[in-house]
């Protein structure tokens, strides 16, 4: 297959994929925050109850169709909803086009996938469920490794574990050493984060960790310059950690060559 048609086939599989992705997603934001089972009842309109129809199921498109309200009670529905959907769908194509021949490219996926969510719940509500980190990890863990065996490098996992080790490890020392200052959420965040950067490298985990608290510093200095934060709030620094390691990964290749794997 040559290059552009490769290419093409995998733009239009990112887009649905990443649709796809982005309505389980707001399935998971909503549910797990709220202790209910992301499987089971199929989706319902929080104002009335009544189950939607797979019509009213179809990512984005069911939002402008509809015009943002429930057929049958006439609730708005929020914008986050398609907002998602989109995001998901952009961060896939993004992550297609520059990784178009890379087997790390599914456990990208599932890393911008799961990073998504629990931004958006740690935004909501100032915490990182562990069972959403735990099978974040797991997802990224076996697709990466999948990738290393494809491409037997052994020297990858090497590298990506002992990134694994510093992001995690460094996260929990400060836990340790200044409570309060890092949620349990974030410590277990960090592991995967050193895990998928590292898989691109010392230089990009790097990246990524002072991506993450620079970001953070900003933003919050920001916040609190416009007096919309105090300096005792907490932070939702899951979103700022997520965001600097998705930022190191689209970097990666820019790097000199000396610093990627
Ligand atoms: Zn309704």
């Amino acid at each position: 297959m040559s290059d552009a048609t490769w290419r093409a086939v995998l733009v239009g599989f990112s887009v649905c994929a990443g649709l796809s992705v982005g309505s389980f997603l707001n399935v998971v934001i909503y549910r797990v925050p709220r202790g209910l089972s992301v499987v089971r009842p199929r989706s319902f309109c929080p104002n009335c109850d009544r189950e939607l129809t797979a019509f009213e199921n179809i990512p984005v498109l069911s939002y402008l169709v509809l015009r943002g309200r429930c057929r049958t009670c006439s609730a708005k529905i929020a914008p986050r909803y398609p907002l998602i959907e989109s995001a998901t769908a952009l961060l896939f194509v993004g992550l297609s086009l520059e990784f178009s021949r890379d087997p790390r490219l599914p456990a990208l996926w599932i890393f911008v996938s799961g990073a998504l969510a629990l931004s958006v719940i740690d935004l909501e509500t100032l915490r990182l469920p562990t069972p959403i980190v735990r099978w974040h990890f797991g997802l990224v863990a076996v697709a990466l490794l999948t990738s290393a065996l494809a491409t037997e490098s052994v020297k990858h996992c090497l590298v990506a574990l002992g990134c694994m080790a510093f992001w995690g490890g460094s996260f929990a020392i400060v836990a340790f050493v200044a409570p309060g200052k890092l949620g349990g959420g974030d410590v277990r965040f960090a592991y995967v984060l050193g895990l998928t950067t590292g898989a691109f490298g010392v230089g990009t985990m790097l990246v990524g960790y002072f991506a993450a608290s620079f970001l953070g510093l900003v933003v919050s200095l920001l916040l609190i310059a416009r007096g919309k934060m105090d300096t005792k709030q907490p932070l939702p620094f899951g979103c700022y950690l997520a965001a600097g390691a998705t930022l190191a990964i689209f970097l990666s290749p820019l790097l000199p060559a000396r610093f990627q794997l």
